[in-house]
């Protein structure tokens, strides 16, 4: 009898992530020998700091390398509510914080949680790359609202309401925003706070962004600037971004404990609790000196500047000047159509592919977040690979005609 090797529809239909493929189509170049400049990079380029890494050492050495609580160790779930009182104002209990294997997970679980079959979750476009199949994944359905450049990607409340029906279940925003680097001004996220109350729905909150900001505000949250609003927001974040930690996996959710329960008891039958030792380190970087975090986001500040000021000074680019993470996402629309050397730019994804072979620069397609006319480039490299980067995607897109 032949084998057909069936899979279950959920991920025969499901895409692998886009930007992991590109950052792992750009290393495969690299590591045969080609000279790449990577700015696709979805992570900081920066080292753990020091402390973090002689936390987990220790923690190793004491053999703390058993099964924790499933919701995380006690010292870390306070050292969240400690940045989140410190951060956000708003005071949760330990039952209402899970740590979870990275932020993603965190997530993962929480749509897992308040979804069921047929309800929908508003998704601002562009959006990150996992949240429309995280929400299919959950057997959800994702609900697109787009956005502008011109208005710095806000968010249209009167659009946003338009969209909201007795089947939404839940917004996700995301500031600052990956890929567009943009941060919702407070008086959008009080709304966004109100909306939610007043529709009775959730709001999910990926403030993985929220400390790399550079308009000189701290971390915002619709809970933070609308107190009523508390049992309506889901927090997600966790130490990926923030500490140059993304290998360590340690993110978390905190909300409404009912929710928080749920995603607690979705992990304990799947993953258990996340890594031991990652979540020492992630407690010596969440309650230890925060000067690497100021260092970090004074290194990626100026690279923005040079990167938007130099993307600017190109011909056919249009970049707005993000206020946070560690991207810019210029409209490169005015290249679509054209063509050289045999490649016609159909769209972003030909874009970046004509940058990748012909200019040798590594960056992701707009259309990976839902937006065509866009390219994200990620300043988490050094300021000579950026200055090298733009300098052969001028030469390339110089050459389309
Ligand atoms: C990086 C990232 C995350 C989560 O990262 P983890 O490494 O899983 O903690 C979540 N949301 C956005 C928008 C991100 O860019």
């Amino acid at each position: 009898m032949s084998w057909s090797t069936p899979l279950a529809e959920r991920v025969i239909n499901l895409k692998p992530s886009p930007t992991l493929a590109v950052d792992a189509k750009a290393k495969a170049l690299k590591a045969q020998g080609a000279d790449i400049v990577n700015l696709s990079a979805g992570e900081p380029d920066f080292d753990t700091p020091g402390h973090i890494k002689d936390a987990a050492i220790k923690a190793i050495r004491q053999g703390f390398t058993k099964y924790t609580p499933v919701a995380g160790i006690v010292e870390l779930r306070q050292a969240i509510i400690d940045k989140l009182k410190r951060d956000y104002h708003i005071e949760y209990k330990t039952d209402e914080v899970v740590v979870s294997t990275g932020g993603k997970q965190g997530l993962y679980n929480c749509f897992q949680a308040i979804l069921d079959p047929g309800h929908e979750v508003i998704i601002p476009v562009p959006y990150w790359v996992s949240y429309p199949a995280m929400v299919e994944l959950a057997g959800g359905r994702p609900v697109f609202l787009p956005s502008e450049a011109k208005n710095d990607f806000d968010i249209d409340m009167d659009r946003l309401c338009s969209l909201v029906n007795n089947r939404t279940r839940a917004l996700i925003i995301n500031s600052p925003s990956n890929p567009t680097g943009a941060v919702y001004s407070s008086s959008t996220l009080r709304a966004i706070g109100q909306m939610a109350v007043e529709k009775g729905i959730y709001v999910i909150t990926d403030d993985i962004y929220d400390e790399i900001r550079f308009d000189g505000k701290g971390p915002e949250n619709p809970v933070s600037l609308f107190e009523e609003a508390r049992e309506h927001v889901i927090i997600a974040n966790g130490v990926s971004k923030t500490y140059a930690m993304t290998g360590w996996r340690i993110g978390y959710l905190a909300g409404p404990q009912p929710v928080i329960k749920a995603a607690t008891k979705i992990q304990s039958q799947s993953t258990s609790n996340p890594n031991s030792v990652a979540q020492k380190a992630a407690h010596a970087a969440l309650s230890g000196p925060q000067e690497c975090v100021t260092d970090m986001v004074k290194a990626f500040r100026e690279r923005r500047d040079f990167m938007v000021e130099r993307l600017n000074s190109i011909p056919g680019i249009r970049c707005n000047v993000p206020q946070g993470a560690f991207y810019v996402f210029p409209d490169v629309s005015s290249f679509l159509g054209k063509s050289a050397d045999g490649f016609e730019i159909k769209g972003s994804l030909e874009l970046a592919d004509y940058l990748l072979e012909k200019a040798k620069v590594a960056c992701v397609p707009g259309i990976a977040f839902g937006d065509d006319r866009f390219i994200r480039f990620s300043y988490a490299t050094s300021k000579e690979q950026i200055d090298e980067g733009l300098n052969r995607i001028e030469a390339a897109l110089g050459n389309l005609s």
